[in-house]
């Protein structure tokens, strides 16, 4: 292998599915249609789940998401309600009609965490875990692959091919911040990665600004950079109180800032003639 990153291509076409992820057929991902993914860090809560899913979805979401497994950067941290967030994840997005992500850090949650969600989440920390990669491939179920925060473009790539080589094409690529040595951010936005992933697959490319700007008020501007620069969809936390929120309220949205914020770049992805 010389670590081309034009392998990708040729298994995204020859899955007939030309970037199109449809779940469930009721969402089509890549199509045309610009996907907003929304909801909290983490799951805290029956109540708060389903605040959230209810808000976001009259805002216009069509993916909910919420931790249960949770890369803390310390080992005392919350560390996500596992199994029963799970639950409360799936219930939530049952009511409000909406499918659910949730991502999974570890081989041996594979099992439950596929049999609540509808897309597996691969979070930055683990994008290079290559034995989950491949046995979150072996599920079938659609994957969003975080972009690892020290990755090169062409690693994230050959990182999703690896999901690719056990026959599931059905990845979504998520550009989510880089490290840079900038410290007025958590990390840095890589916009460029925006138009030279679309160049390089088929795959729908997604943007988290929420993890790359690390405070709220940065969500909006980079969300519409994302949009302007081609981005398939986006991932955005929302919490009903931020404030209160047990991990990373800093950069969750309230819902009516949700709702603004889906407004404009739905609003953006019209005015460049993309489906909205
Ligand atoms: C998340 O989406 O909750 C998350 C932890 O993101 P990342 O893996 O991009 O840090
Ligand atoms: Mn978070």
């Amino acid at each position: 292998m010389d670590g081309s990153t034009t392998m990708v291509e040729p298994e995204a076409e020859a899955s007939g599915t030309c970037g199109v992820i449809d779940i469930d057929g009721k969402l089509k991902i890549g199509g045309g249609r610009l996907c907003l993914i929304a909801g909290p860090c983490s799951i805290e809560s029956e109540e708060q789940m389903l605040s959230t899913a209810l808000a976001v979805r009259d805002a216009g979401a069509d993916i909910l998401r919420g931790g249960a497994f949770k890369p803390r950067t310390s080992p005392y941290d919350f560390q996500g309600l596992g199994v029963e967030g799970l639950k409360m994840l799936r219930a939530a997005g049952d009511i409000a009609g909406l499918p659910v992500v949730t991502e999974v850090m570890d081989t041996e949650d594979l099992p439950v965490v596929a049999e609540y969600a509808d897309i597996l989440q691969i979070g930055a920390r683990n994008c290079q875990n290559f034995s989950l990669l491949r046995k979150a491939g072996r599920m079938g179920l659609p994957i969003l692959l975080k972009r690892g925060m020290m990755l090169t473009i062409k690693e994230f790539l050959l990182a999703a091919e690896y999901i690719i080589a056990e026959g599931n094409s059905k990845v979504i690529l998520c550009e989510r911040g880089i490290r840079t040595f900038e410290t007025e951010t958590r990390n840095t936005l890589d916009i460029s990665a925006v138009p030279i992933l679309k160049a390089k697959t088929k795959l729908p490319v997604f943007v988290d600004p929420s993890h790359a700007a690390g405070s709220r008020e940065l969500v909006a501007p980079l969300s519409l950079a994302a949009v302007a620069a081609g981005a398939d969809g986006l991932v955005i936390e929302c919490h009903i109180t931020p404030d209160t929120a047990w991990c990373d309220g800093k950069q969750s949205l309230t819902p009516g800032q949700f709702a603004a914020l889906a407004r404009s770049v739905r609003g953006l992805a019209a005015y460049t003639k993309r489906d909205h």
